[in-house]
Formats: structure tokens, sequence, C-alpha cells
């Protein structure tokens, strides 16, 4: 591992080394912004949710993980400062994103607020100053500004429609001015990383920066090595959200993965969260009870050594496939 690369987090920058065990896709909050301040009473308050979301992280960090990556954007409820406050409390260490969450139309703001002549460029310059000067109202102790380490996007059932392929435009071109790396929420079954991967390499961009996210959600290897094949990271990361695979079929697909010799482009992570608004109630979720950040210490990874997973690659889709994710960025813009 290249020493002296710095990686940005909600306490300000570390050295790559520093990053550990890392998963990938996991949220502190998901919220509905609108809702929760005019109806905040499932939510209760901001004091609460943030030590509650620090002993979560804290009960993490002792089951053997250093680091999240939180691909909270826009569209998800992102707040830094609230983010800040919590990685205050706890020591493990939390990467935060910038980019757009959307399924199929822009928010209006940026609908109608080209800045220098398409819409992307409003969004794209959002994006850049949040990897560039950092967050609005969100400073380390030092009193810098916190900087986003990554880039997200979304493509799911509707596919690239207008305003969706407007954003992962924007997200590329934040990412080729910045270097920050690009990691996505996809729909699996219908295929959508390799529309993302399409329109990525069309703007530019190595492929190998990329992390086409919730791949885990299908076993059809086919296209799972369609997409490892040009070179990105892909997220097995979503263990516990049974509905689309169960944790038995997932780790059967992460081990045939590594017998195929992808080891080195995988990732582990769960997508879950502290509190998410959208399903009520408080997690573990009652019909999703391993959907918790604790499942892959204490479940998954056993199973993936009993699948014939070994401790190497264990080690790659935890530490070292992520660690070079993260510090493509020192790759600067191209
Ligand atoms: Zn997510």
């Amino acid at each position: 591992m290249i020493q002296g690369i710095q990686v940005e987090t909600a306490r300000g920058p570390i050295g790559l080394e520093a990053l550990g065990r890392v998963l990938v896709h996991e949220h502190v909050f998901v919220i509905s912004p609108e809702i929760q301040m005019n109806y905040p009473q499932e939510w209760g308050s901001d004091e609460m949710r943030i030590a509650d979301a620090a002993q979560r992280l804290n009960d993490l960090k002792a089951a053997g993980i250093d680091t999240i990556i939180d691909p909270t954007a826009l569209g998800l409820g992102r707040y830094i400062p609230r983010i800040v406050e919590v990685a205050r409390r706890t020591d493990l260490n939390i990467v935060v994103a910038t980019g757009l969450y959307t399924f199929n139309e822009l928010p209006h703001y940026y609908r109608r607020r080209p800045l220098v002549g398409t819409a992307i460029d409003s969004m794209c310059s959002h994006f850049v100053q949040d990897i560039t000067e950092g967050v609005h109202g969100a400073f380390d102790e030092t009193g810098r500004g916190v900087r986003a380490g990554v880039i997200k996007c979304a493509t799911d059932t509707p596919g690239l429609t207008d305003d969706v392929e407007r954003t992962l435009r924007a997200c590329a071109r934040a990412h080729r001015i910045t270097g920050c790396p690009i990691t996505t929420h996809t729909h699996a079954t219908t295929q959508r990383g390799l529309d993302q991967q399409r329109v990525f390499a069309e703007e530019g961009v190595d492929l190998s920066r990329v992390l086409i996210g919730h791949c885990g959600d299908t076993d059809d290897l086919d296209y799972l090595q369609r997409v490892l094949d040009q070179g990105s990271f892909i997220g097995m990361d979503r263990f516990g959200i049974d509905g689309y695979l169960t944790t038995d079929q997932r780790v059967e697909v992460v081990a045939e993965l590594c017998r195929r010799g992808y080891a080195g482009q995988l990732s582990l992570s769960h997508d879950a969260s502290c509190y998410i608004d959208w399903i009520a109630g408080e997690v573990p979720l009652g019909a999703l009870p391993n959907w918790h950040y604790l499942h892959i210490s204490q479940d998954v990874v056993p199973a993936l050594l009993a699948a014939g997973v070994t401790d190497t690659q264990i080690d790659a889709m935890l530490i070292d496939n992520p660690a070079r994710f993260l510090g493509s960025a020192a790759g600067g813009g191209y």
C-alpha cells in the first residue's frame, strides 16, 4: 500500500493505512427531511439519535470494523454536520458522500437552474464544492471543512431516464475534475450496472475508480462478470436484505466469484442504517432481522470461510479493495 495517501473522513483526513477494515456502503441516517421537520414524533431528538448512532458505530468498531463509507447523498436526507457530531463520539471512521440519489427525475431546484448552460453544471459544481472546499456547515476539530470522499448516484428500474443520465454525467464530470471515486446504487436484476459503466466510459471515467453497488442482489454470474471484466469494483453490499437474496445465497455468489478469481474487485457491506424512516420502527426491523451493522462480522465472514473463501480473500474484500478504491482519489482529476 502506498504510504502518504490521505482519505477524507467526517473527522478530517486520515492516512490510507488507518482505514483498516471497511464496510463500503452503510448509512448512518436515511431520512425524509421535510417529513421530519413537520412530524418529528418518531425521530425524537437529534441528541437522542446522535447518541444512539455513536453507540451502534462503537459496537461495530468493537466487532472489528474500522471505517464505513456512508453514501448518503442528496435525496436521502444528507445532513453532514449531524454526521460530524456522530463521528466525534466514535473511533470508527466515516467517509461521507456528495452526489444525488434519484431513480427518475431531478429535484426541481436543478431542473430549472442551469449555471453554465445545462442542468449538469449546477449539480456538478455543488459536488465539486463538497469535494474540494468542504460541505457547508461541517468542520473537523481543526476548523477545516469536512470533504466528501465519494460521489454517489443511482440507477434503478426506470433505467436511464433523461434526468438519471444527467445525474450520472454530472457525477462523472465531478469525478474527472477532482479524482474523487464514484459509488452507485443499482437495480441488479435489470443489469443497471452496465448502463452506468457505459455512461461513465462515455464521459472518460477510468472504470477501475468506480464501485458498482448492490451487485450482491443477484446471482446472475454472467452479468456480474460482465461488470467485473470492465474493471470496476462491485458491492456485495446488502447482506441482511433477504428480499432480494438470502444470506446463504449471497455467500454462495461471493464464494463463487472468489473461486473465479475476482476477490480483488469485491467489497462487503449491509446498506444498513442506525435509523431509516422509509420503514416504520427501529433497526433491526422485524421483517429484516439481519439487516444491521454487525451481521457481516458475526455471521457472514464465518459463513464465507466455511464456503472456502480464504482469509486473504476476506482481507482483500474488507481492507485492500476499499483502500484502493478510496485511495484512487489521490490520483487526482483528469
Ligand atoms: Zn444505500
